[in-house]
C-alpha cells in the first residue's frame, strides 16, 4: 500500500508538473494548475461514487469495482477483507448451526435463559416435554410457562446443587427432572429430563413393599397367636419342644417388628394422608420420649438429660415426628454401653430448630456415616443381633426430615460417640401455643425396642 501511495503521490506531482509545464509554455500557469487539479479532484469524486455505490447497495460481497493505482488497489483489499470475513462467519454459522442440530438430537429438553429468566433459546425436546412455542414465546418469562410453584422457588434460590422434580407443564402424565446451570453473565441453562418411568418404578416398588408388608401381617399374626398360647401352656410341653418355640416367639416378633416398620416407612415415603402442619409441643414430646427411654435403659442405668433450651414449637406431623425423635433416643440407649451418658436438647436460632441426640456409646466409622440412613445398613452388622434392630430406624428418620423439609446431621467416632441432629428451618418454627391433645406414650420403629420390652 505503501509503495502505491508513493506511485500515486509521484503521478500527481507528475500530472501537475505537465500541467505547469504547458501552463507556462501558454503562458497561464494558474489556470493550466486548477485546471489540473479539477480533473483530479473529478476522478476522485468518482471513484469515492462507486466505492458508496459498491457499500451501499450489493455490499461488499459483490465484485469489487475495476480501477487504476491507489483507488484499484483499495478496492482489491477490501474485497479481499470481506471474503476472509465472509468465511470466518460462515465457518462460525455452521459450527452454531451443528451445536444446535445436536441438541436438538437429545432427548432432554434444553432452555437458555438470562438472569431474569427472558427465554432466549430452547430445543425440540423441550418444546414437547414444557410445551415451548417457537412462535410466540421467545422473550417470555420462564417461570410464567412453566407455572409450579417449586419451579419459581427453585430457580429463584440460585442453589441448583440437587435437581428438582416436577409434573410436565404440558403433558401432565410426564415427570420431569429439572437441573439449572449457571453459565455466562448470571444467565441460566435449564436441563428437563423425562424420569417419568423411574418415578412409576419408584411407586411400584413402594407400593409393592406396602402391600406385602399388609399381606404378611394377617399370617404373621395368627402364628404369633398360636405361639403365645403354647408358651402360656409351656409347661405341658417337653423341654426341647419348649426351647423350639421360645425361638419361634423371638423370630416372630422380630418380624413383625420389620412389617410394621416396613409399613410405617412406606407410609412416610408416600406422605400418605399426612398433613405437616400441626403445632408441636417439642419439648413436651421429647420429655415422654425421654421417660421412656429411661424405661428401656433400665439396669444399664444411662444418664439420661433433657434441656429445652427454646420454648417455640414446631409446625408438622405429631406421630412421624414421635418416631422419628424416638428411634434417636432410643438408637442412643442401644449403642452405648451401661451406665453411659445420653443427652437430649431442643434449641431454636435464626436459622431454625435443632434436636441433638448426642451418646457417650460405641461411636461410628466415619466410612458408615454417609450411608446409615440408607434401609438395613448397618455399621457393624454383627452387632445388630443383640440389639434386637431392624435397620430401618435412620432411613424413618431421614425421610421424616424430608417431609418436614429438614435434614439430619450426623457427628461420630468409633468409641468416641455420637451426635445426630434434626434440623428444621425457620418456617417450620412456631410460637408456642395451647398445648395440644394429650399424647400416647412414644412409639418408636418397634424393632427399636429389643423384644420383651415393645
Ligand atoms: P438399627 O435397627 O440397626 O439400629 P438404624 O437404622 O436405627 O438401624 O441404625 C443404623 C445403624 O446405625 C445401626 O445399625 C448402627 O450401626 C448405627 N447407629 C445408629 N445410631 C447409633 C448410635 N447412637 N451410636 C452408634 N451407632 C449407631
Amino acid at each position: 500500500m505503501q509503495h502505491d501511495w508513493s506511485r500515486h503521490v509521484r503521478f500527481l506531482a507528475f500530472g501537475l508538473a505537465v500541467a505547469a509545464g504547458l501552463g507556462l509554455y501558454l503562458g497561464q500557469l494558474l489556470p493550466a494548475l486548477l485546471v489540473a487539479l479539477a480533473l483530479y479532484l473529478s476522478w476522485t469524486l468518482v471513484q469515492l461514487r462507486r466505492l458508496s455505490r459498491w457499500l451501499g447497495h450489493a455490499g461488499l460481497s459483490a465484485d469489487a469495482p475495476h480501477s487504476v493505482g491507489l483507488w484499484g488497489e483499495l478496492f482489491d483489499r477490501l474485497h479481499r477483507q470481506e471474503r476472509v470475513h465472509q468465511q470466518i462467519e460462515d465457518r462460525l454459522r455452521a459450527r452454531i448451526h451443528r451445536v444446535q442440530e445436536s441438541t436438538n438430537a437429545m432427548l432432554d429438553g434444553v432452555v437458555m435463559t438470562d438472569s431474569h429468566g427472558k427465554m432466549e433459546w430452547w430445543n425440540d425436546a423441550a418444546e414437547y416435554l414444557l410445551g415451548f412455542r417457537r412462535g410466540t414465546d421467545r422473550g417470555q418469562i420462564v417461570h410464567n410457562l412453566i407455572r409450579t410453584p417449586a419451579f419459581k422457588a427453585y430457580f429463584d434460590a440460585r442453589d441448583y446443587r440437587e435437581p428438582l422434580q416436577i409434573r410436565s407443564p404440558a403433558r401432565p402424565h410426564l415427570r420431569l427432572q429439572v437441573q439449572i446451570s449457571l453459565f455466562g453473565d448470571d444467565d441460566r441453562l435449564i436441563v428437563a429430563k423425562d424420569v417419568t418411568r423411574l418415578f412409576q418404578l419408584e411407586q411400584m416398588r413402594r407400593d409393592f413393599v406396602g402391600n406385602v408388608s399388609h399381606e404378611m401381617r394377617t399370617p404373621l399374626t395368627v402364628i404369633s397367636g398360636y405361639l403365645e398360647t403354647m408358651s402360656d401352656n409351656s409347661d405341658q410341653l417337653p423341654a426341647k419342644w419348649r426351647r423350639a418355640i421360645d425361638a419361634m416367639t423371638g423370630q416372630a416378633s422380630r418380624m413383625e417388628a420389620l412389617i410394621t416398620d416396613l409399613i410405617l416407612l412406606s407410609r412416610i415415603e408416600t406422605g400418605e394422608h399426612t398433613l405437616h402442619h400441626a403445632r408441636i409441643n417439642v419439648g413436651q414430646m421429647v420429655g415422654q420420649i425421654v421417660q421412656d427411654a429411661r424405661t428401656l435403659s433400665g439396669d444399664r442405668q444411662h444418664q439420661i438429660r433433657l434441656s429445652l433450651e427454646s420454648d417455640q414449637w414446631l409446625r408438622g406431623d405429631e406421630s412421624e415426628l414421635r418416631s422419628a425423635f424416638s428411634n434417636l433416643v432410643f438408637n442412643a440407649v442401644k449403642y452405648t454401653p451401661a451406665g453411659g451418658e445420653i443427652d437430649v436438647s431442643w434449641r431454636t436460632d435464626r436459622n431454625g430448630g435443632y434436636l441433638t441426640v448426642k451418646d457417650t456409646g460405641i461411636g461410628i466409622d466415619p466410612v458408615h456415616i454417609p450411608r446409615l440412613t440408607e434401609r438395613f445398613y448397618r455399621a457393624d452388622p454383627s452387632r445388630h443381633k443383640d440389639t434386637g434392630g431392624t435397620g430401618l430406624g435412620l432411613a424413618i428418620v431421614k425421610h421424616v426430615l424430608i417431609n418436614h423439609d429438614g435434614r439430619l446431621d450426623i457427628h461420630s467416632r468409633p468409641g468416641e460417640g455420637s451426635e445426630f441432629v434434626c434440623h428444621f428451618p425457620k418456617e417450620r418454627l412456631v410460637e408456642a401455643g395451647e398445648a395440644p391433645a394429650p399424647q400416647g406414650t412414644a412409639t418408636p420403629k418397634s424393632g427399636s425396642l429389643p423384644p420383651g420390652r415393645q
